[in-house]
């Protein structure tokens, strides 16, 4: 799969504003929001606000700030929804990339998830 990012994404939609998103958090260099179809009770998406396809592109080709930004912002997350070790029971933290990861959104997002036990990953 080529980083060939496709700027009519929803979630490029989202940061330029011209679709609403329910945030949990921001910083100069993320954002994060609830998944419109969660699947676990706590379902944040946490995405860098540059142009990143995957996982793969963002950890290639992001600047140190921007890593950073994003993972400081996770913790954030966990913290503030409850879920982190130190408030509460833990989470997943996941990426789809490309057709095998089963990507839908074609801007790199961690998926947050956390609330209830998640269960065992299957393939
Ligand atoms: P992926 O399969 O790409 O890892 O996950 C994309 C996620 O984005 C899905 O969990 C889906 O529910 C979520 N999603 C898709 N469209 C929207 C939207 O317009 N708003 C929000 N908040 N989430 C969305």
């Amino acid at each position: 799969m080529a980083f060939t990012y496709d700027d009519s994404n929803i979630f490029a939609r989202i940061l330029r504003g011209e679709i609403p998103c329910d945030k949990v958090a921001e910083n100069d260099h993320a954002l994060a929001f609830r998944d419109i179809a969660p699947k676990a009770p706590v379902h944040v998406l946490v995405i860098p606000k540059g142009k990143y396809v995957s996982f793969d592109d963002f950890a290639a080709n992001a600047a140190e700030g921007e890593i950073a930004g994003l993972m400081r912002l996770c913790a954030e997350v966990c913290a503030a929804e409850g879920i982190g070790l130190e408030e509460g029971q833990g989470f997943r933290a996941i990426s789809n990339a490309g057709s095998h990861g089963v990507q839908e959104v074609p801007h790199f997002h961690l998926h947050i998830m956390g609330g209830a036990p998640m269960g065992p990953m299957s393939g």
